[in-house]
């Protein structure tokens, strides 16, 4: 039988400097990311609006949105830098095999309070992501504060305050361990049970846990971040309530979210179970758009139900999980991987998929192009969808508020909108729509410090 591992034998051989492999394969990726960022940055320092949105737009929104971009840009490439520093810093120190010694350590250490069925690689290699895991959040802080506490600031979007901030952390952290390192033991303890035919198992697995995650998030998880406040009855909710009706929408709940406690970024969604469906508002969105575009907005998502975007999404995912697994067999047991990088007496899995990811670079890539490229077009499709139902005046006039808000950018460069966009930008989409511009849009003004 065809089997990838034979297939890709040849690659565990000594010769192969990994540790070079994964460098230059990260390196590699940060110089094509800076040149499209570059590329978008000329964009970005335009000084008009698109033709499609000069007459809604006023030039203060554009000016705006367009240094707000630039700012993010900017800071966007000194993550970059800091990121790239950090592995090529845990490549070059050899810090993968240190935290493994120090995960073997904790082990030991904690052997007399473990349950005794917890024992061996896979629970070191649970405190290895641990450790790494406290590293990994301690390094990201100056990133997380600088992005909200300043720059999200700065143009009058963040409403986190530091104690939200560091409960948010810590709540992440919390959930990480509950859930995150259970699925992870399971995972492992499937790798060493099933050996070559680890595929099928793993699969179950991680459709397993999407689905549950999928029904347990909206009621147990985000509840623990956000209030969910029942909209209040009245024109909105009766609007809302008739248009899914008419639309066969399995929709039991109508709730306000209190987006607007972290951010002034607004926008709606729908979760739940395929029979019992909630739609969830963010306050932000509500406060600023009328009754008509409200409900147009949430004719876009119930088409990207119609549609079944989320079923055809999840396929997606299946099959970019099932291409990442197939290939994972075929360096699983690649000796020459795990000498490379100090691991020459045990291989953990863990690392050798840890290793894997790095070197699987170049198919990521490639599989966010076409992401995006399905996602943009499940958008365009939504939008068709609410101008189907009549709302093609309103929808626009709704996005080109939301987005003049949230100082989106107005333009893009082609290939950094293939790359990084999952959503077409407001020309495109109005464009698509088929809306004319007219006038401009009332009371659309960016949000101010004050
Ligand atoms: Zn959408």
């Amino acid at each position: 039988m065809f089997s990838l591992a034979e297939t890709f034998s040849f690659l565990d051989n000594p010769n192969i400097n990994w540790k070079n492999v994964i460098l230059g394969f990260t390196i590699g990726q940060a110089v094509f990311e800076n040149y499209l960022a570059y590329r978008q940055y000329q964009v970005l320092k335009r000084k008009t609006p698109p033709v499609s949105l000069k007459a809604e737009v006023t030039q203060e929104t554009f000016d705006k949105s367009q240094d707000y971009s630039r700012a993010k840009a900017r800071f966007g490439f000194v993550t970059d830098i800091y990121n790239v520093l950090q592995l090529v810093a845990t490549v070059k120190y050899d810090v993968l095999p240190k935290l493994w010694t120090v995960a073997g350590s904790l082990v030991q250490k904690a052997s007399p309070i473990l349950p005794s069925f917890l024992g061996g690689i896979i629970t070191q290699s649970l405190f290895f992501v641990g450790v790494q895991e406290v590293i990994s959040v301690v390094l990201s802080l100056p990133v997380s504060y600088y992005s909200n506490f300043v720059l999200e600031e700065k143009y009058g979007f963040n409403k986190l305050t530091l104690g939200l901030w560091i409960s948010d952390k810590l709540k992440s952290f919390a959930l990480s361990v509950v859930l995150g390192y259970p699925i992870l033991g399971l995972a492992l303890r499937i790798f060493d049970f099933t050996g070559d035919s680890f595929i099928a198992y793993i699969m179950i697995l991680v459709l397993a846990v999407q689905l549950t995650f999928m029904t347990i998030y909206p009621l147990f998880i985000q509840p623990l971040f956000n209030k969910f406040t029942p909209l209040q009855e009245g024109e909105l909710k009766t609007a809302i309530e008739n248009f899914a009706a008419k639309e066969k929408f399995p929709l039991s709940k109508l709730y306000v979210i209190d987006g607007s406690k972290r951010s002034s970024h607004s926008n709606a969604y729908f979760t739940g179970l395929p029979w019992s469906k909630q739609i969830v508002l963010y306050d932000t969105l509500i406060d600023h758009s009328t009754t008509e575009e409200t409900v147009a907005v949430i004719a876009h998502e119930i088409g990207h139900w119609k549609l079944s975007h989320l079923a055809k999404m999840l396929v997606f995912a299946q099959a970019q999980i099932f291409t990442s697994f197939s290939l994972f067999s075929a360096f699983i047991r690649n000796r020459s991987l795990y000498n490379s990088f100090g691991f020459t007496t045990v291989q953990p899995t863990y690392i050798g998929f840890l290793l894997f990811g790095h070197i699987s670079t170049p198919i990521n890539l490639g599989i966010q192009f076409l992401f995006n490229l399905l996602s943009r077009k499940h958008e365009y499709e939504a939008d068709e969808y609410a101008k189907s139902r009549g709302f093609a005046e309103p929808l626009a006039k709704g996005l080109i508020k939301l987005l003049s808000e949230n100082l989106s950018s107005m333009d893009a460069d082609g290939l950094y909108s293939a790359y990084h966009h999952s959503h077409p930008i407001l020309p495109e989409r109005l464009n698509a729509i088929g809306y004319i511009s007219k006038e401009k849009i009332a009371d659309i003004k960016p949000f101010k410090n004050d």
